[in-house]
């Protein structure tokens, strides 16, 4: 193994020595290594905790490859921007193996198969979400809000592959709001059941733009991508978003992750309280996911900002999960668990620090740096800006420009 890896980090030309495909060794180069003294450990690598879950189990033994083969006829729900649990919920649909009454029925004999909401006909999938008369008001609702196209009712069917292969065609954006729509029509339907709520079809249908909205800023969708839709939604209200100097004689190390097909980059950039630049990182991680690549290229701002001796560091990044992992406010997923340990290891080193999600918009220059990124093999270093784009977006944000983002 020291053979592979030298100075924590693998020895590519040993690697090429040994190895002749060229996506096998970016396969290992983007495993990270850890830096500090971390102890090996086993975790379940379905669950994103690495803790077992049944529930993973249970997709393992439903043939779990079905998720990966890129073959795959769902593979598009798992790139729709949602929350990963409604992504889950879609696929269930789509293998028709959500527990509407219909099914249970069907398989234990001992429910009333009823439909809940109009309580007319046996629930199945294709009746919840399609032809069930008070779930078809959300549906009536939403259009005429405007929020998701005529179009969708037209060609709509959630149930079976084919059918819901006529998503594929949808924009990103109606994707996103249908799968807040479904959702939210089924969370509903739980209530009418479990809490004996009363299905209120208007409601429905705002708690699925509220949920979209929510995730649109969470997930730190910028202006432009979001007006990317067709539809004519218009916005209500502005959120400026700026990069903010750190307090005197204290640094800011900006950091972002990129990925270009199974490519992965991390830029990170140490800048002082006026704003000026002290060095910049780029890295290439090889073949690895972007959350991956975010926690290496925060674990190399920090080791660059340690040895070159700064004691008060003020980290910010555009991904929550990252930020929320090293505050401890979330769990850490295990895929960046030791990157992430080894970050609290570095920084017993230093003084002062605080920690902090921004949004995209005021992670410009680390945005740059990790694109800049794919276009080098190795890592770079500098301590001046080699580029003119870098400079103007440093130069920019120490002139306080600020960008628009929609608010909620
Ligand atoms: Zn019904």
């Amino acid at each position: 193994m020291n053979l592979y890896v030298q100075n924590q980090q693998w020895n590519v030309s040993k690697l090429d020595q040994y190895i002749s495909r060229g996506d096998i060794i970016q396969k290992i180069i983007g495993v990270p290594l850890p830096i500090t003294a971390i102890s090996d450990s086993y975790c379940w690598g379905l669950s994103a905790s690495g803790k077992f879950t049944t529930k993973s189990a249970t997709w393992l033994a439903h043939d779990h490859s079905i998720i990966e083969d890129p073959n795959w006829c769902f593979r598009w729900i798992w790139q729709i921007d949602t929350i990963p649990k409604i992504k889950v919920f879609l696929w269930q649909m789509c293998l028709n193996v959500l527990p509407v009454r219909g099914t249970l029925f069907r398989r234990l004999g001992q429910f009333d198969p009823q439909c809940p909401l109009c309580l007319n006909e046996v629930e199945t999938i294709d009746h919840l979400f399609e032809g069930c008369s008070t779930s078809n008001i959300v549906w009536s609702l939403a259009i005429k809000h405007r929020w998701i196209p005529q179009q969708v009712l037209r060609d709509r069917s959630f149930n079976g592959h084919q059918t819901f292969g006529i998503w594929e065609k949808l924009d990103s954006r109606t994707m996103q709001r249908l799968s807040f729509l479904l959702w939210s029509i089924w969370k509903a339907r739980n209530a009418v059941i479990f809490q004996n709520e009363v299905f209120n079809p208007l409601k429905c249908l705002i708690k699925a733009k509220r949920l979209s909205t929510e995730w649109s800023i969470r997930t730190c969708m910028s202006v432009d991508d979001f007006f990317q839709g067709t539809s004519s939604t218009p916005f209500k209200t502005h959120q400026f978003i700026r990069w903010q100097p750190p307090n005197p004689f204290w640094i800011k190390l900006n950091f972002d992750g990129s990925l270009q097909n199974t490519s992965t980059v991390g830029g990170f950039i140490l800048r002082d309280w006026r704003g000026a630049s002290l060095m910049t990182g780029a890295s290439n991680y090889g073949a690895s996911s972007i959350l991956v690549a975010e926690g290496r290229t925060l674990r190399d701002g920090v080791h660059a900002a340690i040895m070159v001796g700064y004691s008060r560091l003020q980290i910010e990044g555009d991904n929550l999960i990252v930020i929320e992992a090293l505050q401890g406010k979330a769990a850490i997923p295990w895929r960046i668990n030791y990157i992430i340990e080894d970050v609290r290891n570095l920084l017993i080193q230093v003084d002062q620090v605080v920690i902090k999600h921004i949004y995209r918009e005021a992670n410009m220059a680390a945005d740059w740096l990790s694109k800049y990124g794919h276009s080098i093999s190795n890592a770079m270093l500098a301590t001046d800006l080699c580029h003119p784009e870098l400079r103007n977006i440093v130069r920019d944000d120490m002139l306080g420009r600020t960008l628009a983002r929609r608010g909620a």
